[in-house]
């Protein structure tokens, strides 16, 4: 089990069994959403627990993003019956998480390159297999 909190503590979060790894995505919404990319790590439902005062954003039909309402530190991106997609940096214990995957790879700011061997999935790839957003912005 893991434990993480937004930077005012007001939302603490526990989270159970999930693969200690992440994955960065650098479509349109997550880079306005972060500043520039969204690194998440997965965790079923069943596996966390939240408390405090959450809001959430619908930017698009299928998915929420969830926020401090008191800091507004982001805390999760997920999509409708899909599993939690935790901000890393909430869990002191997910600075170890490797990246394994980043999407959107060829949409990414110049300011942001992430080293390492994991695969890099296109816009285009991606969005052949997942639900999207037709006509990302650039
Ligand atoms: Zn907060
Ligand atoms: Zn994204």
């Amino acid at each position: 089990m893991v434990e993480g909190h937004c930077l005012c503590g007001s939302v603490r979060i526990e989270v159970g069994a999930h693969r200690p790894e992440t994955s960065a995505c650098h479509c349109g919404l997550c880079r306005r959403w972060t500043g520039a990319a969204q690194w998440g790590f997965e965790a079923e439902a069943g596996e966390v627990r939240v408390a405090g005062e959450v809001r959430t954003y619908r930017a698009v039909p299928f998915a929420e993003r969830a926020f401090c309402p008191a800091c507004g530190t982001h805390l999760w991106l997920r999509d409708d019956d899909g599993p939690y997609e935790f901000v890393p940096a909430l869990f002191d214990a997910a600075r170890a998480y490797p990246l394994v995957r980043e999407v959107y790879a060829d949409r990414a700011f110049a300011c942001v390159t992430l080293s390492g061997d994991h695969p890099r999935i296109s816009r285009a790839d991606y969005e052949r297999d997942n639900p999207h957003v037709e006509g990302d912005t650039p």
